[in-house]
């Protein structure tokens, strides 16, 4: 079993990310030295409960402790107060307390939303994250932020909650579809831009194959939710350090609110890393070649698809929400070398336009 230990600043305790093909059905065992009563609440989707809950719950159960799940719509629709309240009151109902652990399993929404709900419930329940995204595994899962939505905008209300441990199963992945196996991508090629160049020649040398190669799989889950955990360690609160993690989530942003959200979290990204490679080369000093290369790659993957019709004003408009902005420029995390940030304040946004224009022309 590979493990992180993720300490946390100021506090003598912090918590281990595990990590290893089939530990989903030795959860009972990993949980047991933090003696926990028998009743655990593990809050799902109905979609990954159908898939996974059963062996989920037996493992709980054949450890001796009495799982209870209750499930949620699946998707981004199901962050609202009202399922919050919901949720809540049937803990009630089981006669949930203090110590009763929350577990969540599922993607970055399962995690947000079981995660606010334990940080407010009785005033804080424990939480236990068992992600089954690859986005969530190496990044929604780790640093402890939770959220919920507003009809106003995504993550409005959250809270600072940290998980006592991160249990990740590559196995989870096999069901996972295309697409939201795209959106991990992204993220992990995110985390080898900032801060290690080994974990892109790792993803370069198994390419598309990766989801084939457990193996491959494992290892670069684990080293890509190293760097998060060590990002967010030093960094728990959204500080300078944090900021490195926006790298491609800038001008990313600015895609899936031009978008309207219909464009997927992973190929904003995967354009907005792009755009940020170019502007690295332009800016930053990052070598031409090298720069290339972290683009091919990102292609590689297929995560540079056309993008739909996007009106590049749209784009620049969501970029330069207040007039302070358009005048100083956007802060950009960029890179010097692939696996090394400078965060850069002030980009001149008529570069960041031009930059916009030859990706959403050329494709
Ligand atoms: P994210 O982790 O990207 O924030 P979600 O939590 O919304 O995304 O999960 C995305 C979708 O994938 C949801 O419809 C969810 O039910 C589904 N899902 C999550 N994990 C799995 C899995 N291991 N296999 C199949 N579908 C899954
Ligand atoms: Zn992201």
């Amino acid at each position: 079993m590979q493990e992180i230990r993720l300490p946390l600043p100021g506090r003598d305790t912090g918590y281990r990310i595990v990590i290893e093909p089939g530990v989903r059905l030795r959860l009972g065992p990993v949980l047991a030295p933090f003696r926990f009563p028998p009743q655990v609440v593990v809050i799902s989707d109905r979609r990954v409960a159908r898939l996974h809950g059963a062996a989920v719950l037996d493992a709980l159960a054949a450890a001796g402790l009495a799982p209870v799940l209750l499930t949620t719509p699946p998707g981004e629709r199901a962050k609202t107060w009202s399922v919050v309240q919901r949720l809540a009151r049937e803990l009630l109902t089981r006669g949930a307390h203090r110590r009763t652990p929350v577990i969540a399993l599922g993607g970055g929404v399962v995690g947000d939303l079981a995660g606010f709900l334990s940080s407010i419930f009785m005033r804080g329940l424990p939480f236990i994250q068992v992600p089954t995204t690859l986005l969530a595994m190496v990044d929604a899962a780790i640093g402890g932020k939770t959220a919920i939505d507003l009809a106003e905008g995504k993550n409005l209300l959250g809270t600072f909650h940290q998980p006592r441990i991160v249990v990740i199963d590559p196995e989870f992945l096999r069901t996972l579809p295309r697409a939201e196996r795209l959106n991990g991508l992204a993220e992990m090629l995110k985390a080898g831009f900032i801060r290690d160049r080994d974990l892109l020649t790792q993803l370069a040398a198994v390419k598309t194959r990766l989801f084939k190669d457990e193996a491959a799989l494992t290892e670069t889950i684990y080293r890509a939710a190293a760097i998060k955990a060590q990002v967010v360690s030093r960094d728990e609160r959204e500080g300078d350090l944090r900021r490195i993690l926006n790298f491609g989530h800038t001008l990313g942003h600015g895609l899936e609110q031009a978008s309207r959200f219909r464009l997927p979290h992973g190929r904003a990204v995967a354009w907005g890393m792009v755009a940020a490679l170019t502007l690295s080369e332009r800016l930053a000093g990052l070598d031409p070649a090298e720069a290339e290369w972290g683009r091919r790659l990102i292609r590689d993957f297929d995560l540079c698809r056309p993008l739909p019709e996007l009106d590049p004003e749209a784009v620049m408009t969501a970029l330069s929400l207040d007039k302070k902005r358009q005048e100083s420029g956007v802060p950009f995390v960029l890179l010097p070398r692939l696996g090394e940030t400078v965060i850069q304040d002030g980009v001149d946004l008529r570069l960041v336009a031009a930059v916009l224009k030859e990706m959403i022309g050329g494709g």
